[in-house]
């Protein structure tokens, strides 16, 4: 089981994989290989659910969205960047972006304060987005508790699920308070309203595998509200079936008409098990299946939601050596630190370095443990050849760490004065990126 609220262990990513069913994320398969993130070249952004409809998407050059969270829990630091690399990119291809400040949530969970929790998404975190370079067009970012379509959705879905499936995904217990309960609902209202607003659409979330729970309920909630299930049987026949009992052959005869309008022409149609078989069609033709079933479903007054995707990317570990975190600010860089206070940092942080400089030379450092390399190879040095030349001379023992830390440092401090004057030549356009609505 991950717990969403306190997961930490970062190095069980493939073990994850295989018992939650999590496909590997190929960024090869993206276009336009030069404009992409160094968290997809270098696979930090390792894994996905369902991201094929966003790819085939971006592909046709057809309208998608992200989603994100945002918890004001602290400042925000390296580990936060991360997501936001991610929505700069996906923008680049038109993505529609929702950012969703969970301020009920950290009321929720850590008695955090509405007005503290506003304050903190707009100066620590929309001021840092601004100044990565989160265009302006397509983009808002809202407050859970302003939001209404997010509560009400929260209490929608909250009709499909039970108790013991909450407690199965994240192992309440009886003394887990309603509140903490009800968030997952909310986070839950929140990727999926973007449907609500837009009709049904791809929707993507880019989250820390921590946040996995969150999303596989997601998609089962949005599964259980669907009329429709495109799919491939067992005997390897593509059909359209219909979920409920009732009004059977009235949406058989409808989705026949919207797959009709996809070019097929032959189709077999058994109501008493209520199927429509598409004879011409291939497991290759789902999505497009299933999204024009989607808008069958929201004809008959329903949402039609589309199941969202995730992608999960690596933990950076913290510059103490345990999990990045704004409640212990030796572990993390915050975008926002001066460079003197990041200097300061990064000469403290632990490396992969050995006990005596002597014995580094003769056996090497080890990078793969080093937060110095990874907070250069995740945010710091964006060129992967001074990154490949980076570790191979720490590996071969001609690099030492104290000259390696410098070298860091000048990146570091280059990275907190450019985002400072980022953060004062775009201040201006604050009020227009935050939604009262
Ligand atoms: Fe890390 Fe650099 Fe030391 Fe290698 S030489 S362990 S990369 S600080």
């Amino acid at each position: 089981m991950i717990d969403p609220w306190s997961y930490s262990d970062t190095d069980e990513y493939s073990h994850l994989m295989d018992e939650f069913g999590i496909e590997v994320f190929d960024p090869d398969r993206l276009p336009d290989p030069e404009k992409q993130p160094r968290l997809f070249r270098q696979r930090i952004v390792f894994g996905h659910r369902g991201f094929q409809p966003v790819l085939r998407r971006i592909e046709r050059g057809e309208p998608f969205a992200i989603m994100s969270g945002l918890m004001p829990s602290g400042r925000m630091h390296l580990g936060h960047k991360m997501v936001i690399d991610q929505i700069r990119y996906f923008q680049g291809y038109g993505a529609r972006v929702f950012v969703g400040v969970a301020d009920l949530e950290s009321l929720a969970t850590r008695n955090m304060p509405l007005s503290r929790a506003r304050d903190l998404a707009i100066n620590s975190y929309v001021r840092n987005y601004l100044a990565l370079g989160i265009g302006i067009e397509g983009f808002e970012v809202y407050f859970q508790s302003l939001r209404r379509e997010v509560k009400d959705l929260a209490l929608i879905l909250g009709r499909k699920v039970n108790l013991s499936t909450m407690r199965a995904i994240y192992g309440f217990t009886d003394s887990t308070n309603l509140g903490h309960m009800y968030s997952p609902l909310l986070q839950a209202g929140d990727i999926l309203h973007p449907q609500l607003k837009l009709g049904p659409i791809p929707v993507v979330v880019p989250v820390g595998v921590d946040q996995d729970p969150h999303m596989r309920l997601c998609r089962d909630l949005s599964s259980s509200f669907r009329l429709f299930n495109a799919t491939e049987t067992s005997d390897g026949r593509i059909g359209a079936f219909v979920k409920v009992d009732d009004g059977v052959d009235g949406l058989l005869e409808k989705a026949e008409g919207a797959l009709r309008e996809l070019g097929y022409l032959d189709f077999k149609r058994i109501p008493r098990y209520k199927a429509l078989y598409v004879p011409g069609a291939s497991r290759g033709d789902l999505i497009a299946m299933d999204e024009a079933l989607s808008k069958v479903e929201v004809d008959e007054g329903e949402y039609g939601f589309l199941p969202p995707a995730s992608t999960y990317h690596r933990f950076i570990k913290g510059l103490t050596g345990e999990k990045m975190s704004s409640s212990k600010p030796e572990t993390a860089i915050f975008l926002d630190d001066t460079p003197e206070e990041g200097e300061r940092k990064m000469k403290k942080a632990i490396t992969g370095g050995r006990e005596t400089a002597q014995e580094q030379r003769k056996k090497g450092g080890r990078p793969e443990v080093c937060s110095v390399y990874l907070t250069m190879l995740y945010h710091l040095v964006d060129d992967d050849r001074e990154m490949e030349r980076i570790e191979a001379e720490c590996r071969a023992g001609e690099r030492l760490c104290g000259g390696c830390k410098k070298e860091a440092i000048g990146h570091l401090r280059a990275f907190l004065e450019g985002m400072k004057e980022k953060r004062d030549q775009t201040e201006h356009l604050l009020e227009e990126f935050v939604r009262d609505d």
